[in-house]
């Protein structure tokens, strides 16, 4: 088995919210992002689903992935909620707490070298987080607030050439929430990026 083929049969038996075609895509996108930082972020590591498809990539290129979240899951994953997955609940406080699945996926993975977590607010990171970067994934919280907080606070920060992928894009309201597909609108639409590749509800955009 390759490498490659390794890290994809574990992310698929990874907990989380990516699709096996979308990851696959982020992979070819990871391989084909501009070469001038190396450096690669994603908002919204879960339990490290999405880090392995792209950490797959960052490997190959000697690139190295931030992997940001505050592990305590968005709105949609707590209690009550249609995400919630009580093993995932730390006994110590009852609050939901990803970090530990999220380390363990990275260790078998053998990628601690080119994946490596970030752990906080992603506002609060991005305020003081001044590296441009090559490739940015925003797959963080839905909400309005959050979602806009990500895309303005993070695609600054996309060098030219470089890489913006957005997930949880529907362009029917059907399908999920409006967030994630108006700040894709509001990358469009600020002459800023281009459209590259689309699969699912994944988009891929590039900085003019
Ligand atoms: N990429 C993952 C799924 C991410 S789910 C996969 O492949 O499975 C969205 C994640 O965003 C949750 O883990 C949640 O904790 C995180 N999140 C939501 N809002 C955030 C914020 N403001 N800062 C940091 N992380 C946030
Ligand atoms: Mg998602």
């Amino acid at each position: 088995m390759t490498r490659r083929d390794e890290l994809f049969a574990l992310a698929r038996r990874t907990r989380g919210f990516m699709p096996d075609d979308e990851g696959e895509a982020l992979f070819r996108e990871g391989l084909a992002a501009a070469r001038t930082t190396d450096t690669w972020l994603e908002i919204g590591a879960w339990c490290g689903k999405s880090a392995l498809y792209l950490g797959a990539a960052a490997e190959t290129r000697g690139a190295v992935l931030y992997s940001l979240d505050h592990h305590h899951g968005s709105e949609e994953n707590q209690a009550g909620w249609e995400y919630f997955d009580p093993d995932l609940v730390d006994p110590a406080d009852g609050r939901l707490n990803t970090l530990p699945a999220w380390q363990r996926t990275i260790a078998e993975a053998r990628l601690e070298e080119t994946v490596i977590g970030l752990v906080g607010h992603s506002e609060v990171v991005a305020a003081h987080f001044a590296q441009p970067l090559d490739l940015l994934f925003i797959d963080g919280g839905h909400g309005d607030a959050v979602a806009w907080a990500d895309y303005t606070c993070w695609s600054p920060k996309v060098v030219v050439g470089g890489t913006l992928a957005i997930h949880d894009v529907f362009t029917d309201p059907a399908d999920g929430g409006r967030p994630p597909y108006e700040i894709y609108q509001a990358a469009l639409a600020s002459g800023e990026f281009v459209d590259a590749s689309a699969t699912g509800s994944l988009r891929v955009l590039t900085r003019r």
